[in-house]
């Protein structure tokens, strides 16, 4: 690889809210690679810190809930007192939040909605000022395949994310006078350990536990593809890192698609 290519991202500074884990953990890998500076924010103080230790002195871990609408604006405070500005923020904390349609309670609608839909909304709202002072930006929201089509996710969680879908759209048009782009994308069958670390509590499992469970994710997903592959968290962060670079500067508004077709297959109600 030429030192040009690796440089996709240089002097960029990114805010990667759910670093911690999966698809956040693998954009903040590829985003310094590309020669950025990023802070993963997320509740996992040890696993979090962890990471940025790993990924070397680009990388900060700030600890963040992103149902709190303080702590989003602390992590894009964090983000310009350590690395002086913010040009991207990646919206991608999130994880399952619902239950069955006929045991939904308020309580799980009130989480889904800071989880999913008011993170993204408060995020995009304090990232505005620094993108603005920066000349410009890049927010991308991180929705999913269930926007789009029955049986990728719980009700709740799929209606939330098509708000996620529809949000970033608007989002782009009233920030494009600003120089700041808006784009989503709806990740399919990805494994990460969104599928099995449980509903609104941090991953809590051991580095071997996790292993373990993802060998055999891995696996399972790779059959629920038509190109029978198996989606991983750097598919993901590729196509963030599209959109987040000068590759993506005529992308707005956009839901960019990464599933393998999955969206296109016919489900028989009894698959
Ligand atoms: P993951 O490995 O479980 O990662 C989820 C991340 O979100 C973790 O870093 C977690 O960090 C963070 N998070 C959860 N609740 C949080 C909170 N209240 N405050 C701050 N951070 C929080 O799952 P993933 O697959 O990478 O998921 C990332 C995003 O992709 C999610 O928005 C998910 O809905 C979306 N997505 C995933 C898929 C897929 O197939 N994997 C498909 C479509 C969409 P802490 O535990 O440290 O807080």
């Amino acid at each position: 690889m030429t030192a040009e290519s690796n440089s996709r991202l240089a002097d960029k500074v990114a805010l990667i809210t759910g670093g911690t884990s999966g698809i956040g953990a693998a954009t903040a890998a590829l985003f310094i690679e590309q020669g950025a500076k990023v802070v993963i924010a997320g509740r996992s103080k040890d696993k979090g810190q962890k990471l940025a230790d790993e990924l070397g002195t680009n990388a900060v871990f700030v600890a963040a809930d992103v149902t709190q609408e303080e702590q989003i604006a602390a992590a894009v405070a964090a983000t310009v007192a350590e690395f002086g500005q913010l040009d991207i923020l990646f919206n991608n904390a999130g994880g399952p939040v619902g239950a069955p349609i006929d045991q939904l309670t308020a309580e799980h609608i009130n989480y889904g909605v800071s989880l999913l839909l008011s993170s993204v909304i408060l995020g995009t709202r304090y990232a505005i000022e620094p993108m603005k002072a920066a000349g410009g930006g890049v927010i991308i929201n991180n929705s999913s395949v269930a926007a789009l089509r029955y049986r990728q996710g719980d009700v709740l969680y799929s209606a939330l994310k098509a708000a996620v879908t529809h949000y970033t759209k608007m989002a782009g048009i009233e920030l494009a006078p600003f120089g700041i782009r808006v784009n989503s994308i709806s990740p399919g069958a990805i494994a990460t350990p969104i599928f099995y670390g449980g509903s609104g509590r941090a991953n809590k499992l051991s580095d071997e536990e996790n292993q373990r469970k993802m060998a055999k994710l891995e696996a399972n997903l790779a059959n629920a593809v038509p190109l029978k592959k198996t989606g991983l968290a750097s598919d993901i962060a590729e196509a963030a890192l599209y959109l987040a670079s000068e590759a993506g500067r005529f992308v707005n508004c956009h839901d960019l698609v990464v599933d393998a077709g999955r969206t296109s297959m016919f489900y028989e109600p009894n698959d």
